[in-house]
């Protein structure tokens, strides 16, 4: 997919520079010459990065970079500033107000690409995962934008990479004002450090003593552990062939020696922040995720779940001939208790209830609660007999204890009935369920409160 870029600049001539540098590089580009037209541009989610202009008549670029980043809707969009001041003043004003990155006019045209390539593609990773995100906000999770946009960057954990004392110990006691700060002096540690520290951002020295630097920085993109950990390389300004290979490695951030203070401060905010969205985000896909498989109410899988996965639990034994059991298990009278005692008293004791299978059955198990007071376990590698002891336990284990409801002001006794079924040569999921439930019929009919083996 083709990047689509908006150039703000009031100049005409600057628009039509830009635009044909980055048309020729097959970017998809669109233009906007004031500040106004390009907010407008981005509410309607039109573009995926932004290179702004700071010289403005009407509304400055900071202005329109701060409106950017504030606003949950658009502070996604990555903005880079195109600025003739290029004093560090200038660059920390545009970082505050969130500014992924600058430019100086006359700008060159290696680091235009890189810089414009780089943040695309972060993009395109973050909209990925906001698209799943917007998904779980359908079913109910919060969305983290509101605290994206809230979020100082502050409070970060930040791992520094830099064999030279003299370097790093700058870096870190500046950083240490805002982040917890961790200093990894031998480059040859540095991917394990990052990759036990859950850290949210890693700044690497580009010019290490005995170590190439880039290295480390593609091995942390390639490790599973560290590959969404941002990278902040340091690196000195004459080299800029070497800034646009860590771009293309996966490079986030750059700052040039020397270091100003107030430029790292703000750099290394704006990598947290954009960690912790991503994070954020991550974390509700997976929930998401959970939600789409497990029940809310007991949080045992639910039956779709467990439909799914039977099938390919039973291929499995059958082809290794391995034994494999389902029991079915359902409450006993379980409308009486709805009725005698109220509906929350009927979930306290599903709940209860769900629990006390996790309790009863391994790892390896698979309890889903299929409906109702209806519930399934799956056992892999349990034959007959060893089911017929798990179900006889759990039977008792629930009989014995009575559960408690009203909060636990009061305490009711509860039966369950269970049917077994093993699995057979040949057999498919649906049929070694069915005898299961024809088992489970049996211990019903018979007075409830056992267990009771499929016959065959
Ligand atoms: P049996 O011993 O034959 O299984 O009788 P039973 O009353 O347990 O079975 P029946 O299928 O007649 O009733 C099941 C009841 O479970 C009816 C339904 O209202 C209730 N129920 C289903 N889902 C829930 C739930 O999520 N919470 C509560 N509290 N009750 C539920
Ligand atoms: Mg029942
Ligand atoms: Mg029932």
């Amino acid at each position: 997919m083709t990047a689509r870029v908006l150039v703000v600049d009031d100049v005409a001539a600057n628009v039509k520079l830009l635009e044909a540098r980055l048309s020729a590089e097959y970017f998809d580009v669109i233009t906007a010459m004031s500040g106004a037209e390009a907010l407008a541009i981005c509410a309607r989610a039109e573009c995926d990065l932004v290179l702004l202009d700071v010289m403005m008549p009407d509304m400055d670029g900071f202005e329109v970079c701060r409106r950017l980043k504030t606003n949950p809707a658009t502070h996604h969009i990555p903005v880079v500033m195109v600025t003739a001041l290029d004093e560090p003043s200038g660059r920390v004003r545009g970082l505050e107000a969130g500014a992924d990155d600058f430019l100086t006019k006359p700008v060159s045209e290696l680091a235009l690409i890189a810089r414009v390539r780089s943040l695309a593609r972060l993009k395109m990773v973050t909209d990925e995962l906001r698209m799943r995100a917007l998904t779980s906000r359908d079913i109910g999770i919060e969305s983290p934008e509101r605290e994206a946009v809230a979020d100082s960057g502050r409070g970060g954990r930040v791992l520094i990479v830099d064999d030279r004392p003299a370097s790093h110990e700058r870096i870190a006691a500046t950083l240490a004002a805002e982040h917890t700060v961790a200093v990894e002096a031998d480059p040859n540690d540095a991917l394990f450090h990052a990759a036990d520290g859950n850290y949210d951002l890693l700044i690497v020295s580009l010019e290490l003593e005995n170590f190439d630097a880039l290295r480390l920085c593609s091995q942390i993109r390639s490790l599973d552990r560290t590959r969404n950990l941002p990278i902040l390389a340091i690196a000195e300004p004459d080299n800029n062939a070497r800034m646009v290979r860590g771009l293309e490695i996966g490079v986030n951030d750059f700052l040039l020696r020397p270091i100003d203070k107030n430029e790292l401060l703000a750099r290394a905010r704006s990598q947290v922040r954009k960690r912790r969205y991503t994070e954020r985000l991550r974390d509700n896909v997976q929930i998401s995720i959970e939600m789409a498989i497990t029940d809310a109410l007991t949080g045992l899988f639910n039956r779709r779940y467990m439909e799914n996965h039977i099938a390919t639990l039973v291929e499995q034994a059958t082809a290794r001939g391995k034994p494999l059991t389902v029991l079915a298990l359902d409450i006993d009278h379980f409308k009486s208790i709805n009725d005698t005692y109220g509906h929350d008293a009927g979930d306290d004791v599903l709940r209860d209830f769900a629990l006390r299978i996790k309790r009863s059955i391994r790892g390896i198990d698979l309890a889903c609660r299929c409906g109702g007071e209806e519930f399934v376990i799956v056992m892999p590698e349990t034959d007959m007999a060893v089911a017929a002891m798990v179900a006889e336990r759990l039977r008792r284990r629930i009989a014995a204890e009575p559960f408690a409801i009203h909060k636990g002001a009061r305490s009711i006794p509860v039966t369950i009935s269970i049917g077994i079924a093993a699995v057979r040569q040949n057999d498919d999921p649906a049929a070694v369920l069915k005898r299961a439930d024809e088992a489970l019929y049996r211990a019903k009919r018979d007075g409830r409160n056992r267990v009771v083996p499929d016959a065959a």
